[in-house]
């Protein structure tokens, strides 16, 4: 990856390395500017300890938006949903910022790796530059 220490690329608007979460970039995309671009947002994560199965399915009732599934590896999850932002930065930081949100699902854990996929508006660029990163 080319951009993979690049801070700039990878700082949301608050100054928080997306990788690390920020709760308000989640906060704003609960009301997100409507000319802004929907992501499909995806974060594979450590969870220092093993997530109850009802807190995995709390989070579907609760946030709708976002889905966090157990994988097969030990202590591997994988946490899902659409976020409306400027950049994919942004809509990272979001994502797991509603983990740091919801200290009472995960309260530690590692990102292992993030993906954003631009949805909407439908550009005119090739699918692999709407990726990000
Ligand atoms: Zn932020």
């Amino acid at each position: 990856m080319i951009h993979q220490d690049d801070a700039a690329y990878w700082a949301c608007p608050h100054g928080y390395d997306a990788r690390d979460g920020c709760v308000s970039c989640f906060e704003e995309s609960a009301d997100p500017d409507p000319d802004s671009i929907t992501w499909d947002v995806a974060v594979w994560f450590n969870s220092r300890r093993p997530i109850p199965v009802k807190a995995l399915q709390d989070v579907h009732r609760h946030g709708n938006r976002f889905n966090l599934d157990k994988l097969s590896a030990p202590q591997i999850y994988l946490l899902t949903g659409q976020a409306r932002a400027a950049r994919g930065a942004q809509a990272v930081a979001g994502l797991i910022g509603f983990l740091l949100h919801n200290r009472h699902v995960v309260d530690e854990f590692t990102v292992q790796e993030t993906r954003a996929v631009q949805i909407s508006p439908s550009p005119e660029v090739p699918a692999r530059d709407r990726v990000w990163p």
